[in-house]
Protein backbone atom coordinates (compact mmCIF):
# COMPACT_ATOMS: atom_id res chain seq x y z
CA UNK A 1 0.00 0.00 0.00
CA UNK A 2 3.25 2.46 0.85
CA UNK A 3 4.77 1.74 -1.72
CA UNK A 4 1.58 2.69 -4.27
CA UNK A 5 0.92 5.92 -2.82
CA UNK A 6 4.40 6.61 -3.54
CA UNK A 7 4.35 5.56 -7.07
CA UNK A 8 1.24 7.50 -6.79
CA UNK A 9 3.69 10.61 -5.55
CA UNK A 10 6.14 10.30 -7.90
CA UNK A 11 4.01 10.24 -11.16
CA UNK A 12 2.98 13.51 -9.64
CA UNK A 13 5.58 15.14 -9.76
CA UNK A 14 6.81 13.67 -13.13
CA UNK A 15 3.35 15.10 -14.79
CA UNK A 16 4.05 18.65 -12.68
CA UNK A 17 7.35 19.21 -14.29
CA UNK A 18 6.13 18.29 -17.49
CA UNK A 19 6.31 21.16 -20.31
CA UNK A 20 3.49 21.06 -22.65
CA UNK A 21 4.49 21.66 -26.04
CA UNK A 22 3.90 19.99 -28.79
CA UNK A 23 0.74 17.43 -30.08
CA UNK A 24 3.13 14.89 -30.28
CA UNK A 25 4.12 14.84 -26.54
CA UNK A 26 1.43 15.54 -25.98
CA UNK A 27 0.04 11.96 -27.37
CA UNK A 28 2.44 10.08 -26.07
CA UNK A 29 1.61 11.53 -22.45
CA UNK A 30 -2.19 10.48 -23.33
CA UNK A 31 -0.73 7.26 -23.85
CA UNK A 32 1.63 6.62 -21.30
CA UNK A 33 -1.19 8.06 -18.30
CA UNK A 34 -4.51 7.76 -19.93
CA UNK A 35 -4.19 5.26 -22.51
CA UNK A 36 -5.86 1.86 -22.05
CA UNK A 37 -2.57 0.42 -21.15
CA UNK A 38 -1.17 3.55 -19.29
CA UNK A 39 -0.54 4.19 -15.38
CA UNK A 40 -3.68 5.33 -14.46
CA UNK A 41 -5.30 2.01 -15.52
CA UNK A 42 -2.45 -0.13 -13.94
CA UNK A 43 -2.86 1.35 -11.02
CA UNK A 44 -6.59 0.46 -11.04
CA UNK A 45 -5.49 -2.57 -11.42
CA UNK A 46 -3.67 -2.91 -8.41
CA UNK A 47 -7.23 -1.93 -6.32
CA UNK A 48 -7.75 -5.78 -5.96
CA UNK A 49 -4.59 -6.51 -4.03
CA UNK A 50 -5.26 -3.55 -1.55
CA UNK A 51 -6.96 -4.81 2.02
CA UNK A 52 -10.32 -3.41 2.25
CA UNK A 53 -9.82 -1.27 5.43
CA UNK A 54 -7.10 0.55 3.28
CA UNK A 55 -9.29 0.29 -0.05
CA UNK A 56 -11.11 3.67 0.86
CA UNK A 57 -8.05 5.36 1.19
CA UNK A 58 -6.55 4.39 -1.58
CA UNK A 59 -9.62 4.84 -4.45
CA UNK A 60 -9.83 8.25 -2.93
CA UNK A 61 -6.19 9.06 -3.66
CA UNK A 62 -6.65 6.86 -6.98
CA UNK A 63 -9.07 9.32 -8.05
CA UNK A 64 -7.51 12.40 -7.23
CA UNK A 65 -4.14 11.41 -9.42
CA UNK A 66 -6.53 10.67 -12.15
CA UNK A 67 -8.42 13.88 -12.38
CA UNK A 68 -4.83 15.63 -12.17
CA UNK A 69 -3.49 13.77 -15.03
CA UNK A 70 -6.66 14.32 -16.64
CA UNK A 71 -6.93 17.70 -15.94
CA UNK A 72 -3.30 18.17 -17.29
CA UNK A 73 -4.26 16.39 -20.55
CA UNK A 74 -7.24 18.73 -21.08
CA UNK A 75 -5.08 21.98 -20.38
CA UNK A 76 -2.54 21.03 -22.54
CA UNK A 77 -4.46 20.09 -25.35
CA UNK A 78 -6.96 24.03 -24.60
CA UNK A 79 -3.10 25.43 -25.35
CA UNK A 80 -2.22 23.58 -28.23
CA UNK A 81 -5.72 23.96 -30.16
CA UNK A 82 -4.84 27.90 -29.84
CA UNK A 83 -8.19 28.24 -27.59
CA UNK A 84 -6.55 30.45 -24.90
CA UNK A 85 -8.36 33.64 -25.35
CA UNK A 86 -10.84 32.25 -22.97
CA UNK A 87 -8.89 31.50 -20.26
CA UNK A 88 -6.36 34.35 -20.22
CA UNK A 89 -8.91 37.18 -20.72
CA UNK A 90 -10.99 35.20 -17.75
CA UNK A 91 -8.45 36.26 -15.27
CA UNK A 92 -7.54 39.49 -13.72
CA UNK A 93 -4.57 39.23 -12.36
CA UNK A 94 -4.72 42.68 -10.99
CA UNK A 95 -7.69 41.89 -8.57
CA UNK A 96 -7.86 41.95 -4.62
CA UNK A 97 -7.97 38.50 -3.64
CA UNK A 98 -10.67 36.87 -1.42
CA UNK A 99 -10.02 38.09 2.41
CA UNK A 100 -8.50 35.50 4.92
CA UNK A 101 -10.16 35.68 7.73
CA UNK A 102 -7.67 35.43 10.83
CA UNK A 103 -8.71 33.56 13.63
CA UNK A 104 -7.84 34.37 17.31
CA UNK A 105 -6.48 32.41 20.62
CA UNK A 106 -8.95 31.77 23.08
CA UNK A 107 -8.91 33.78 26.07
CA UNK A 108 -8.37 30.86 28.20
CA UNK A 109 -5.18 29.70 25.66
CA UNK A 110 -3.93 32.97 26.10
CA UNK A 111 -3.63 32.81 29.94
CA UNK A 112 -2.41 29.00 29.63
CA UNK A 113 0.22 30.03 27.52
CA UNK A 114 1.34 33.01 29.42
CA UNK A 115 1.23 30.88 32.48
CA UNK A 116 3.10 28.33 31.06
CA UNK A 117 5.86 30.32 29.48
CA UNK A 118 6.92 31.52 33.36
CA UNK A 119 7.27 28.21 34.28
CA UNK A 120 9.11 27.20 31.59
CA UNK A 121 11.72 29.99 31.93
CA UNK A 122 12.26 28.65 35.60
CA UNK A 123 13.39 24.84 33.97
CA UNK A 124 9.33 23.24 34.53
CA UNK A 125 8.31 20.91 30.83
CA UNK A 126 4.71 20.63 30.44
CA UNK A 127 3.21 16.96 31.07
CA UNK A 128 -0.17 16.22 30.00
CA UNK A 129 -2.50 13.30 31.06
CA UNK A 130 -5.75 12.07 30.33
CA UNK A 131 -8.71 13.45 31.10
CA UNK A 132 -10.57 10.01 31.79
CA UNK A 133 -9.08 8.93 34.65
CA UNK A 134 -9.19 5.77 37.06
CA UNK A 135 -9.98 6.52 40.85
CA UNK A 136 -6.82 5.09 41.92
CA UNK A 137 -4.96 8.29 39.68
CA UNK A 138 -7.47 11.12 40.87
CA UNK A 139 -7.89 10.27 44.33
CA UNK A 140 -6.56 7.32 45.85
CA UNK A 141 -2.95 8.05 45.04
CA UNK A 142 -3.52 11.36 46.27
CA UNK A 143 -4.27 10.91 49.76
CA UNK A 144 -7.88 10.57 49.07
CA UNK A 145 -8.79 7.10 50.02
CA UNK A 146 -12.69 5.87 49.15
CA UNK A 147 -14.98 7.40 51.81
CA UNK A 148 -12.69 9.96 52.61
CA UNK A 149 -14.43 13.45 53.26
CA UNK A 150 -12.32 15.49 51.03
CA UNK A 151 -13.58 13.90 48.02
CA UNK A 152 -17.15 15.62 48.90
CA UNK A 153 -15.25 19.15 47.60
CA UNK A 154 -14.26 17.29 44.24
CA UNK A 155 -17.65 15.46 43.37
CA UNK A 156 -17.49 14.58 39.49
CA UNK A 157 -18.49 12.66 36.74
CA UNK A 158 -18.77 8.72 36.56
CA UNK A 159 -18.34 6.60 33.61
CA UNK A 160 -21.51 4.52 33.76
CA UNK A 161 -19.52 1.57 31.92
CA UNK A 162 -16.79 1.32 34.49
CA UNK A 163 -17.89 3.04 37.92
CA UNK A 164 -14.00 3.01 38.45
CA UNK A 165 -13.44 5.35 35.75
CA UNK A 166 -14.27 9.39 36.07
CA UNK A 167 -13.87 12.70 34.45
CA UNK A 168 -10.36 14.20 36.34
CA UNK A 169 -11.22 16.73 38.89
CA UNK A 170 -7.92 18.27 38.62
CA UNK A 171 -4.67 17.52 36.55
CA UNK A 172 -3.31 16.32 39.98
CA UNK A 173 -3.49 12.83 38.04
CA UNK A 174 -0.70 13.68 35.47
CA UNK A 175 1.66 14.19 38.68
CA UNK A 176 0.87 10.78 39.67
CA UNK A 177 1.39 9.46 36.70
CA UNK A 178 4.96 11.17 35.93
CA UNK A 179 6.25 10.06 39.24
CA UNK A 180 4.83 6.67 38.76
CA UNK A 181 8.01 7.24 35.82
CA UNK A 182 10.70 7.13 38.33
CA UNK A 183 12.51 9.50 36.50
CA UNK A 184 13.65 12.08 39.38
CA UNK A 185 13.99 15.29 39.49
CA UNK A 186 11.18 16.10 38.60
CA UNK A 187 10.27 19.61 37.54
CA UNK A 188 6.49 19.50 35.50
CA UNK A 189 3.56 21.47 34.79
CA UNK A 190 0.61 20.17 34.09
CA UNK A 191 -2.30 22.17 31.86
CA UNK A 192 -5.00 21.18 31.17
CA UNK A 193 -9.67 20.91 31.62
CA UNK A 194 -11.00 19.37 34.91
CA UNK A 195 -14.06 18.80 35.83
CA UNK A 196 -16.67 19.01 38.42
CA UNK A 197 -19.90 18.33 39.47
CA UNK A 198 -20.84 22.05 39.72
CA UNK A 199 -24.14 23.51 39.09
CA UNK A 200 -23.41 26.17 36.23
CA UNK A 201 -23.30 29.72 37.03
CA UNK A 202 -21.41 33.31 35.93
CA UNK A 203 -19.05 32.11 38.79
CA UNK A 204 -18.68 28.52 39.02
CA UNK A 205 -18.99 25.70 35.56
CA UNK A 206 -18.76 22.19 35.63
CA UNK A 207 -15.43 21.99 33.59
CA UNK A 208 -12.64 24.23 33.83
CA UNK A 209 -9.09 24.56 33.63
CA UNK A 210 -5.96 24.56 35.69
CA UNK A 211 -1.96 24.47 35.59
CA UNK A 212 -0.48 22.29 38.08
CA UNK A 213 3.28 21.97 38.94
CA UNK A 214 5.33 19.92 41.12
CA UNK A 215 9.01 20.01 41.84
CA UNK A 216 10.90 17.11 43.78
CA UNK A 217 13.97 16.24 44.16
CA UNK A 218 16.26 15.99 47.13
CA UNK A 219 16.61 19.11 49.47
CA UNK A 220 13.21 20.72 47.89
CA UNK A 221 12.11 23.34 50.71
CA UNK A 222 8.88 25.50 51.31
CA UNK A 223 11.44 28.11 50.58
CA UNK A 224 11.76 27.01 47.09
CA UNK A 225 8.12 26.91 47.24
CA UNK A 226 7.99 30.34 48.12
CA UNK A 227 10.79 31.85 46.09
CA UNK A 228 9.05 30.11 42.61
CA UNK A 229 5.59 31.15 43.26
CA UNK A 230 6.84 34.36 43.91
CA UNK A 231 9.20 34.68 40.32
CA UNK A 232 5.83 33.24 39.26
CA UNK A 233 3.28 36.30 40.20
CA UNK A 234 6.02 39.00 39.25
CA UNK A 235 6.34 37.90 36.16
CA UNK A 236 2.79 37.58 35.67
CA UNK A 237 1.57 41.25 37.97
CA UNK A 238 4.38 42.86 37.96
CA UNK A 239 7.40 43.68 40.37
CA UNK A 240 5.33 45.54 42.73
CA UNK A 241 2.53 42.49 43.74
CA UNK A 242 2.73 41.33 47.25
CA UNK A 243 1.83 37.96 48.55
CA UNK A 244 0.78 36.05 51.32
CA UNK A 245 0.28 32.73 52.22
CA UNK A 246 -2.81 31.42 54.08
CA UNK A 247 -2.22 27.72 55.92
CA UNK A 248 -5.04 25.42 54.05
CA UNK A 249 -5.34 21.83 54.37
CA UNK A 250 -5.16 19.32 51.44
CA UNK A 251 -4.96 15.81 51.41
CA UNK A 252 -2.16 15.72 49.56
CA UNK A 253 -0.03 18.55 50.53
CA UNK A 254 1.36 18.89 54.28
CA UNK A 255 1.95 21.80 55.06
CA UNK A 256 -0.61 23.43 53.19
CA UNK A 257 -1.10 27.55 51.98
CA UNK A 258 -3.27 29.15 49.44
CA UNK A 259 -1.44 32.16 48.03
CA UNK A 260 -3.19 35.52 47.72
CA UNK A 261 -2.21 38.30 45.75
CA UNK A 262 -2.37 42.12 46.32
CA UNK A 263 -6.13 43.25 44.69
CA UNK A 264 -4.73 44.27 41.15
CA UNK A 265 -7.90 46.01 40.51
CA UNK A 266 -8.03 48.61 43.31
CA UNK A 267 -4.20 47.88 44.47
CA UNK A 268 -4.58 46.84 47.80
CA UNK A 269 -7.28 49.10 49.16
CA UNK A 270 -10.56 47.02 48.54
CA UNK A 271 -13.17 46.76 46.23
CA UNK A 272 -15.93 44.72 45.39
CA UNK A 273 -13.74 41.98 43.14
CA UNK A 274 -11.67 41.64 46.18
CA UNK A 275 -14.28 41.51 48.40
CA UNK A 276 -13.11 44.43 50.37
CA UNK A 277 -9.64 42.65 51.47
CA UNK A 278 -7.57 43.96 49.21
CA UNK A 279 -6.60 40.56 48.43
CA UNK A 280 -7.20 37.51 45.53
CA UNK A 281 -6.82 34.20 45.95
CA UNK A 282 -5.32 32.93 43.12
CA UNK A 283 -3.82 29.37 43.77
CA UNK A 284 -3.10 26.38 46.59
CA UNK A 285 0.04 24.99 47.04
CA UNK A 286 2.00 22.89 49.86
CA UNK A 287 4.76 20.65 50.28
CA UNK A 288 3.97 17.06 48.48
CA UNK A 289 2.88 14.46 51.64
CA UNK A 290 4.67 11.52 52.34
CA UNK A 291 2.00 9.12 51.29
CA UNK A 292 1.48 10.51 47.57
CA UNK A 293 5.57 9.72 47.47
CA UNK A 294 5.22 6.38 48.95
CA UNK A 295 1.81 5.71 46.56
CA UNK A 296 3.97 6.49 43.85
CA UNK A 297 7.22 4.02 44.56
CA UNK A 298 9.47 7.63 45.90
CA UNK A 299 11.17 7.14 49.17
CA UNK A 300 9.96 10.39 51.05
CA UNK A 301 12.45 9.91 53.39
CA UNK A 302 14.96 11.18 50.49
CA UNK A 303 12.88 12.60 48.37
CA UNK A 304 11.04 16.06 48.78
CA UNK A 305 8.72 18.13 46.91
CA UNK A 306 6.42 20.98 45.94
CA UNK A 307 3.29 21.09 44.77
CA UNK A 308 0.53 23.96 43.35
CA UNK A 309 -2.11 24.63 41.30
CA UNK A 310 -4.47 27.64 40.08
CA UNK A 311 -7.01 27.65 38.09
CA UNK A 312 -7.15 29.54 34.92
CA UNK A 313 -10.14 30.99 33.76
CA UNK A 314 -10.55 33.32 37.08
CA UNK A 315 -6.81 35.20 36.15
CA UNK A 316 -8.24 34.93 32.90
CA UNK A 317 -11.70 36.73 33.86
CA UNK A 318 -9.21 39.52 35.78
CA UNK A 319 -6.98 39.79 32.97
CA UNK A 320 -9.93 40.47 30.16
CA UNK A 321 -12.74 42.05 32.42
CA UNK A 322 -15.09 39.22 31.68
CA UNK A 323 -17.55 39.13 34.16
CA UNK A 324 -19.11 35.55 33.24
CA UNK A 325 -17.22 31.96 33.35
CA UNK A 326 -19.83 30.96 30.97
CA UNK A 327 -18.68 33.01 28.07
CA UNK A 328 -15.77 31.12 27.72
CA UNK A 329 -17.25 27.61 26.76
CA UNK A 330 -20.51 29.47 24.48
CA UNK A 331 -18.51 29.55 21.51
CA UNK A 332 -20.55 33.36 20.40
CA UNK A 333 -17.61 34.48 17.49
CA UNK A 334 -18.43 37.97 19.16
CA UNK A 335 -17.24 37.24 21.83
CA UNK A 336 -14.19 35.53 20.74
CA UNK A 337 -13.35 37.84 18.11
CA UNK A 338 -12.73 40.61 20.82
CA UNK A 339 -9.13 38.49 20.93
CA UNK A 340 -7.67 39.23 17.94
CA UNK A 341 -5.32 40.99 18.90
CA UNK A 342 -4.81 39.86 22.73
CA UNK A 343 -1.61 38.80 24.01
ZN1 LIG B 1 -9.61 45.00 45.16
Amino acid sequence: MDQLLQQIENYKQEIAKLTTNGAESLEAYRIKFLGTKGIVKNLMAEMKNVTAEKKKEFGQLLNEFKQYAESKYEAWKEQLDGNTTASATSIDTSLPGDPISIGSRHPISLMKNQIISIYQRLGFSVAEGPEIEDDFHNFTALNLPEHHPARDMQDTFYIQQNPDWLLRTHTSNIQIREMEKGKLPLRIICPGRVYRNETISARSHCFFHQVEGMYIDENVSFADLKQTLYYFVQEMYGKDVKVRFRPSYFPFTEPSAEMDISCQICGGSGCSICKRTGWLEILGCGMVHPNVLSNCGIDPNKYTGFAFGMGIERPALLKYGITDIRLFSENDVRFLRQFTSAT
